[in-house]
C-alpha cells in the first residue's frame, strides 16, 4: 500500500475508533447517570429514615434486572425534602400529605415559592401522627396547657415545625406564648425532655417508634390528646388531615389511646423521573411486599391497596399506574 494510502486508511481508522470511544463514553455516563437514585428521608431517629432504608433496599436488591441504585439521604423532613427535590438535589422524598398539598398548590409555607405541579406521587407508606410528648412533672394533659411552657417546636424544613404552625395560627398563637420556644433537631429531643430543658416535644410521625420508645423509657413521659372544634373544623375542610388515635399500650407510661392530628406519609418524586425507573422503583417494593413489612414494625399492617388507592393530593406518576394497572392494583382503565 503506498504510503499516503496507508496514512489516510489510518487515519479513517483512527477516526471510528474516537467516534466508537465516544459513544461508549457518552453512554457509560448516562446510563451511569440515571441508574442512581436519591431519597430524602428525614432525621435518624424518625420513622422516614428507615422507611427509606427499606425502599432502597429491595430496589437494590434487584439492580441486576433493572439497573437502578438507590441511596438514602437523612434530611430535615418534608418541607426540606420537597424543596430540595423541586432544586433537583434529591430525586426521590418522604413527605406528610398535607405539605406534599401545599407544594404542589403553592400555598401556606410554598407560597413564595408558588406551585410545584410536576410533583408525583408513587404510593402511601402509613399514617403519621402529630405526636405531643409532655414531662408527666409538667401536669400538660392536653394542647392549650401548652400555654407558658418550654415547647421544642422543632426546626424548620421539619413537617412537625411546619404543622405545628398551622395549629397556633388556628389558636392564634405565636411562639411569644410559650415560655420557652426551641428550634431543636427531632434527634435533640429526646435528651432534652429527659434532661428538663424542655416540658413538650413535637413530632409527627408513624407509630410504635424508636424516638417514643426511647423518650418513655427513658423519663416519665407521657402523650398529649390534641382535640377540640377548631381541630374537628380543619380537618372537615381538608383532606389531606384526618382524625388519628395512637393506640393505647405501645409506649411506657401510656396506657389510654391518645386521640390527635393525622396524615399520610407519602412516596414521591416529580415528572421529570422516566416511567421506566418508576415502574421498577414500585415494581421492587410491591412484588417483595411481605419482605417490605417486616423491615419495620410501622409497617406490619400496610396494605398493598390502601397504599395505591387512596385519594392523592398530587397526580401519581405514569410509570407507578402502570405497574398499579399491571398487576391489578387499580382497577380503572
Ligand atoms: N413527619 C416528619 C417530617 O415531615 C418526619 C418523621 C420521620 O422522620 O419519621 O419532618
Amino acid at each position: 500500500m503506498p504510503k499516503t494510502q496507508f496514512t489516510w486508511c489510518f487515519s479513517i481508522l483512527m477516526m471510528r475508533l474516537v467516534l466508537l470511544a465516544s459513544l461508549v463514553g457518552i453512554a457509560r455516563v448516562s446510563s451511569a447517570e440515571s441508574s442512581i437514585v436519591t431519597l430524602g428521608t428525614g432525621g435518624f431517629t424518625g420513622v422516614y429514615y428507615p422507611a427509606g432504608g427499606a425502599i432502597c433496599r429491595l430496589v437494590n436488591n434487584e439492580r441486576s434486572l433493572h439497573g437502578i441504585r438507590c441511596s438514602v439521604e437523612s434530611t430535615g423532613g418534608s418541607v426540606d425534602n420537597l424543596q430540595r427535590v423541586r432544586d433537583g438535589d434529591l430525586d426521590l422524598g418522604i413527605a406528610q400529605s398535607d405539605w406534599i398539598h401545599h407544594a404542589y398548590q403553592g400555598s401556606d409555607l410554598f407560597k413564595s415559592a408558588g406551585p410545584d405541579t410536576e410533583l408525583r406521587a408513587l404510593f402511601y407508606l402509613y399514617p403519621e401522627y402529630f405526636t405531643m410528648i409532655a414531662r408527666a412533672d409538667s401536669g400538660i394533659k392536653s394542647f392549650d396547657q401548652l400555654l407558658g411552657k418550654r415547647v421544642n417546636v422543632g426546626a424548620r424544613g421539619s413537617g412537625q415545625r411546619a404543622t405545628l404552625d398551622v395549629l397556633m395560627r388556628l389558636y392564634q398563637w405565636d411562639n411569644s406564648v410559650f415560655s420557652e420556644a426551641l428550634e431543636l433537631d427531632p434527634a435533640e429531643q429526646a435528651s432534652a425532655l429527659c434532661n428538663n430543658r424542655i416540658d413538650v416535644m413535637i413530632y409527627t410521625l408513624g407509630h410504635p417508634s424508636g424516638a417514643t420508645k426511647e423518650v418513655t423509657r427513658e423519663c416519665e413521659s407521657r402523650l398529649i390528646a390534641l382535640t377540640g372544634k377548631p381541630l374537628k373544623e380543619l380537618i372537615a375542610k381538608n383532606s389531606f388531615y384526618h382524625r388519628a388515635i395512637i393506640p393505647g399500650g405501645l409506649y411506657r407510661g401510656n396506657r389510654e389511646a391518645t386521640p390527635t392530628l393525622g396524615v399520610m406519609a407519602t412516596f414521591f418524586t416529580t415528572s421529570e423521573m422516566s416511567d421506566d425507573t418508576v415502574y421498577s422503583l414500585v415494581k421492587s417494593v410491591f412484588e417483595n411486599f411481605q419482605r417490605f413489612r417486616e423491615l419495620h414494625p410501622v409497617f406490619a399492617d400496610l396494605d398493598k391497596e390502601a397504599m395505591v388507592a387512596g385519594k392523592f393530593s398530587i397526580p401519581v406518576h405514569p410509570g407507578a399506574l402502570r405497574y398499579y394497572r399491571e398487576s391489578g392494583l387499580l382497577k380503572e382503565p
